[in-house]
């Protein structure tokens, strides 16, 4: 891990794994290194919000060790080391196992989720649920018996742990403090749809509502007390309120930030030698924490560094956002700006602006539509 002009990326997430790859694809000689907090282990994270449904333990969602993940993609991984700081004028990571130098550098260093403001009255944080080994938390605290769970937050995230967690047997109460779940996203005549689908298997559901106080540890049980004054006893409470990309690696780096680590069309931070991709990165103001666009991200990146005109440059349009409810699945195409919701019927709306369709959203059966539904962007409505 000494090589001048080696590459090294930084964390070992889906964006990580998925730059290496593109990497290693247009290049089979690059030298290439992968650093990552974590054990590496190769996963797809968007299973985490469906496996308990399906009865999947969290080590069957491993796809490949880190090991073997770095061994077939030819990369040297430094697992369980988090990177602490970035020397840009020795073109060095600093790590606790010493200095790593590039040539260039790729930051995929994810984001983190929101935790609750501390009231100083919880014994302990309620789970945010981002890896693996979150889920193994989860898992291992509702395993085994018909779990009360809380989790607060009624956005993307927690609408499938809602979801999820029901259909696998357990009491789930959300609270979302807006008037509709999923707001910003989807009409709030869909979004009724979809809470009545979970209510009808059981889920309780608060709109409307935030949390006041949390007491407890997930080994007495947890109490909490909600704005309109009822209260909730339970065994586990997860928090979904949203990501905080992270940044801080490149901020103190004196890189610019925005939200997350700015990036050009080419991938590329403020300096040229060191791109981020994922969750991480914040292309024009916007964050696309989603699978298909770190894909697209790796291969930009790995086009850029091997300077192959072929690849187009990145352009951050938005794709279609697939939540998996299994018991109500939407598709939805979230609109770039304002503009208002109109119905085809129940379980599909287009968002139109400007009299131009600018998205769409699509419950139940209707999901099978939405290949159709993407040729509609853009035409007259
Ligand atoms: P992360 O997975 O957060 O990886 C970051 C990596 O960086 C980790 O390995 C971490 O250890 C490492 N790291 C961080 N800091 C350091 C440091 N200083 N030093 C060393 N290593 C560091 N997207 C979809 O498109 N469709 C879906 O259906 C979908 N469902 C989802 C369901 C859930 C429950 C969640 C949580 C996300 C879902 N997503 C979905 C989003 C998608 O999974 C993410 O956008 C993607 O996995 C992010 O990958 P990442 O590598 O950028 O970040």
């Amino acid at each position: 891990v000494s090589d001048a002009n080696q590459t090294v990326i930084v964390g070992a997430g889906m964006a990580g794994w998925a730059a290496a790859e593109s990497l290693r694809q247009a290049d089979p000689a690059r030298s290439i290194v992968l650093i990552t907090a974590d054990s590496g282990d190769y996963y797809p994270k968007p299973r985490l919000s469906t496996a308990a449904g399906e009865a999947l333990e969290p080590d069957a969602l491993i796809l490949k060790k880190g090991i073997e993940q770095a061994a077939q993609l030819g990369v040297s991984l430094l697992s369980q080391t988090r990177v602490l700081r970035i020397d840009r004028k020795r073109r060095r990571v600093i790590t606790p196992r010493g200095g790593v130098p590039y040539a260039k550098l790729i930051l995929a260093c994810g984001a983190r989720q929101r935790t609750l403001p501390d009231t100083g009255e919880a014994d302990s944080q309620p789970l945010t649920v981002n890896h693996l080994a979150d889920y193994r938390k989860l898992r291992s605290g509702i395993d085994g018996k018909t779990a009360r769970v809380l989790i607060i937050g009624g956005g993307l995230i927690g609408c499938e742990f809602a979801n999820d967690l029901t259909v696998a047997g357990h009491h789930v109460t959300m609270l979302e403090r807006a008037d509709y779940l999923l707001p910003g996203l989807i009409p709030a005549e869909l979004a009724q749809t979809l809470r009545a689908r979970l209510e009808a298997s059981g889920a309780t559901i608060q709109t409307g509502c935030s949390l006041v106080t949390l007491k407890g540890t997930r080994e007495t049980g947890f109490l909490a007390r909600f704005d309109n004054h009822s209260t909730w006893q339970g065994d586990m409470v997860v928090s979904a309120l949203g990501l905080i990309p992270n940044r801080g690696l490149a901020a103190d780096a004196g890189l610019a930030t925005g939200r997350g680590i700015t990036v050009d069309e080419r991938l590329r931070t403020s300096d040229a030698d060191i791109h981020a991709l994922g969750d991480c990165a914040e292309f024009e103001g916007i964050l696309r924490p989603y699978v298909r666009a770190l894909r697209r991200q790796a291969e930009v990146i790995a086009a850029a560094l091997s300077s192959d005109p072929s690849i187009d440059t990145y352009t951050g349009s938005p794709d279609t956002v697939n939540i998996k409810t299994t018991l109500y699945p939407i598709a939805v195409r979230t609109p770039p700006h304002a503009g208002e919701w109109q119905p085809i019927d129940t379980h599909q709306w287009i968002h139109r602006s400007d009299g131009r369709c600018t998205g769409f959203a699509l419950g139940g059966g209707a999901v099978a539509e939405s290949k159709r539904a993407e040729r509609w962007i853009g035409e007259p409505a």
